[in-house]
């Protein structure tokens, strides 16, 4: 590419200087071979006027060769670069076969120019004009070219070898700080950050690892804690299983009824044990992708099943349950996903709530969406806890929700299935005191 730079200029350079010599020389030797050719009798002396004007047309040596070769009249003694047998053998084509010769050549920073013409007399070939020029103005033009490019390419040459070694260092310097990132990453340390330096293709390299290892940290700090509260959870009902059981081994005078309330006791504790255990089991199934096929499941349908389902529960609690229904409520769900949603939501709002208490049930359609509100009367959430309901294990009063048998799970599967599902889930306080959610499915039109 450079050697091209190079040459590719000072060619075309001298080959117009070549154009321009033959367009200029060989008529100027035309012209003086005209004049000659119009004498009766050409002699040294007779030749004299038609070559008047050879200096001033910056020729070097004019030569009139007679029709034996030899030298009739002769101008100019600047030898510099001039080869004799050069213009000789030019004579000899011009006088025997009547051509015309040009010859022009850059040699040692001058251009040297040959041209030689018939002179011809009454239609026969009696003399031949040579001309030659030395030109090292034109030469050292050429030349000076030659050496601006050398050194344009040559700074040109090395310009490019800093910047690909600066490129080089550059890109692999970025590369070695995503890969140690990596390499880290893999030996589990997830709170690496790869530093952006630049504003390149590896600074987007490096955010998006570094967005990729927040991620994972978060995902690993999840997973460390919710393993940490699901043992603890598991081990607080054990524990009181262990405490009641040695209490019943250790009295041997019991009577029956201390016996029957501790073993009561280890039973409501063993039924905590598998609640929460099924609800862990609920999560993590909840956690993989949708593995049962999306359907259209009418909500209603749904809402009449969990309903009926907990009627009991509502009746024993002394708490009345109304419903509001839309006709055409379908969402592309499963029927099992949406009942367990729906049930943890009404089991809460029965649970949470007040004797002679009330829990409003409405799933309605709301243009393309359908929105399932469960609204209660009951003990209400205090505002400073209702960021973290959604939260696994999180409770409000921890001792009063288990006494009444809470695992702190149920919100959480609630939210998971929401997501699952693309739903909108919501909490509000209703006043005078109470809880309504809502949750927005993007519902399906029947056909
Ligand atoms: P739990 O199994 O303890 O009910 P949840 O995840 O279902 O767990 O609920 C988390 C906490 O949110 C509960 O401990 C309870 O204090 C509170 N809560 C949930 N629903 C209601 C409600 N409708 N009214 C008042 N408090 C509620």
């Amino acid at each position: 590419m450079i050697a091209v730079l190079n040459t590719y200029p000072m060619r075309i350079s001298r080959n117009l200087i070549v154009f321009a010599k033959e367009e200029s020389i060989p008529p100027y030797a035309q012209q003086v071979a005209e004049l000659l050719g119009e004498l009766p009798d050409l002699t040294p002396e007779s030749a004299g006027p038609a070559l008047e004007l050879w200096e001033a047309d910056g020729l070097s040596r004019v030569v009139i060769f007679d029709q034996n070769k030899d030298e009739l009249r002769a101008e100019g003694d600047d030898t510099r670069g001039f080869d004799e047998r050069v213009l000789f053998s030019m004579a000899e084509r011009a006088l025997s076969e009547g051509e015309t010769g040009f010859r022009s050549d850059l040699a040692d920073g001058a251009f040297l120019t040959y041209a030689c013409v018939p002179v011809k007399s009454g239609g026969k070939t009696v003399a031949a004009v040579g001309v030659y020029e030395y030109d090292d103005a034109a030469g050292a033009l050429v030349m000076g070219i030659r050496d601006d490019m050398m050194k344009a390419s040559i700074g040109l040459g090395i310009a490019a070898v800093v910047l690909s070694l600066f490129l080089s260092k550059t890109l692999s310097a970025g590369l070695t700080r995503v890969l140690t990132g990596i390499r880290k990453v893999r030996e589990g340390d997830y709170t690496f950050h790869v530093e952006v330096r630049s504003r390149d293709e590896f600074a987007t390299l490096a955010e998006e690892f570094n967005t990729l290892t927040e991620r994972m940290q978060q995902t690993e700090e999840r997973r460390r804690r919710f393993v940490s509260d699901a043992s603890h959870e598991l081990k607080t009902p054990l524990s009181a299983i262990m405490l009641l059981a040695d209490t019943i081994l250790e009295n041997d005078n019991m009577d029956a009824e201390t016996m029957r309330e501790f073993v009561t006791g280890i039973r409501e504790e063993a039924q905590r044990l598998s609640r929460t255990t099924a609800q862990l089991l609920d999560l993590t199934k909840l956690d993989r992708p949708v593995e049962e096929k999306q359907v259209d499941v009418d909500c209603v349908r749904v809402a009449k099943r969990v309903l009926s389902a907990l009627e009991p529960v509502a009746r024993k609690a002394g708490v009345t349950v109304t419903t509001h229904f839309d006709a055409n409520c379908h969402v592309l769900a499963t029927e099992d996903d949406l009942f367990h949603l729906l049930h943890n939501l009404v089991d809460n709002a029965v649970k949470y709530n007040t004797k002679n208490g009330r829990v409003a049930v409405s799933v309605l359609r709301d243009g393309e969406n359908v929105v399932i509100t469960v609204e209660d009367t009951g003990v209400g959430i205090p505002e400073e806890d209702l960021p973290y309901i959604f939260d696994r294990f999180y409770r409000v009063e921890k001792s009063r929700d288990r006494g009444e048998g809470g695992t702190g799970l149920g919100l959480s599967i609630v939210k998971s299935t929401a997501d699952r599902h693309n739903a909108d889930l919501s909490v509000r306080p209703v006043t005078p005191h109470g809880t309504a959610f809502t949750v927005t499915f993007p519902g399906t039109m029947p056909e």
